[in-house]
């Protein structure tokens, strides 16, 4: 069987050779004779999968003694609650830049726990674009962004990143769809978290790095599985964790590793240039975002109209090409290439939207 390109946006690619070693310790973890699958999470062995996988993302992240590493359960979702629980007063206010879907939710989830100040927002134009004026009260705890918004294919440039870190405030930036996929400062963040699935890893595991100093501040109760300090501690084996997918993260970090973020984003970049281009001088098809916040990790975009996107739908179905139709709220189609994407697979969608568009003429 011929494996399809996939578009998904997450779960997501991963790099073949990840799925090989995989499947090989399935059967024959780190030589023990015993699948990962029914290996104690105490083993020395399991043990030394999650040294490695925090190891491996303090270098790739060249995190400071200030910054601590936790692989989590609940998806990029429980981070929602979990981030304003441990970082914000009842009484406090917390900024919330509203670029998307997932950061309305995450919003949404503050309130149950402190104040929220919608710093700026681009929902009336349908999150079509990163809105960059800012209204941020002094005495905000932290400001919330979303670096990449999957759904609607807008990502906040490194230089307005930059820009935000700059300010006398922390930053807690939802990374889900984009860490790893570039070089950033990430010692001036106070919290990031990334659901694995999308950039790397399988689904059930959630990457936390936090600011160590910005804990201890709330004066509310915390369960010991809510509070970050608990992971910390027990170096996220307070219960058991998600072996497998753990596992498989810590493959997909040494994959990340060996290529280089520096190298990934360069591959990210022309990747998209070439994708953005092919929309930009056809005829037929048409980005979704505004240009100059157009995402490097999900393209969205669409024909004029819907039957013509059933059409090209099927096309893309006969070149074996998955996993691209638009999230239903946008429609269209959400071309997501992210790092375990190589460009062949641009390459062929490419091919497939330029014989699509000569078909019809
Ligand atoms: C997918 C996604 C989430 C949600 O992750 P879950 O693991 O499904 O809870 C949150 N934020 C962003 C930016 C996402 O792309």
């Amino acid at each position: 069987m011929i494996k399809p390109y996939n578009f998904y946006s997450g779960p997501a690619i991963l790099p073949e050779e990840v799925l090989h070693q995989a499947q090989e310790a399935i059967h024959n973890f780190s030589g023990t004779g015993l699948s990962v699958l029914e290996i104690s999470h105490r083993s020395k062995e399991f043990v030394a999968v999650m040294d490695e996988a925090i190891a491996l993302v303090k270098e790739l992240m060249q995190l400071d003694a200030d910054h601590e590493v936790m692989f989590l359960q609940g998806g990029g979702s429980m981070q929602f609650c979990m981030a304003p629980m441990n970082l914000l007063n009842e009484n406090e206010t917390a900024g919330y830049l509203e670029t998307g879907q997932w950061a309305n939710y995450a919003l949404t989830e503050a309130k149950n726990f402190g104040k929220v100040h919608i710093a700026a927002s681009s929902k009336a134009d349908h999150y079509t674009h990163i809105p960059k004026q800012l209204d941020l009260p002094a005495d905000a705890r932290y400001l919330h962004i979303t670096s990449n918004n999957t759904i609607y294919g807008t990502q906040l440039s490194t230089t307005f990143i930059d820009e935000l870190l700059s300010k006398n405030i922390p930053i807690v930036c939802d990374m889900s769809s984009d860490l790893f996929s570039r070089k950033l400062d990430y010692n001036r963040f106070g919290l990031v978290y990334a659901a694995a699935q999308k950039n790397f890893g399988p689904a059930g595991v959630t990457l936390v790095v936090v600011n160590k100093h910005l804990l201890g501040k709330v004066t509310r109760p915390l369960p010991a599985m809510l509070d970050y300090r608990t992971h910390i501690i027990k170096e996220s084996m307070h219960n058991t964790p998600p072996c497998f997918a753990v596992y498989v993260a810590m493959l997909a970090l040494r994959w990340t590793k060996q290529q280089s973020i520096a190298e990934i984003e360069q591959q990210n970049i022309r990747k998209a240039e070439k994708l953005y281009t092919a929309i930009d001088n056809s005829m037929l098809f048409q980005g979704i975002a505004a240009k100059e916040d157009r995402s490097l990790m999900n393209v969205c975009f669409r024909t004029a109209d819907e039957a013509t996107d059933e059409k090209f739908a099927a096309l893309c179905k006969q070149k074996n090409i998955v996993g691209i139709k638009g999230y239903r709220t946008v429609g269209g189609f959400r071309a997501s290439i992210y790092n375990a994407m190589p460009e062949q697979g641009i390459d062929v969608l490419i091919d497939a939207m330029q014989e699509f568009e000569t078909s019809l003429h």
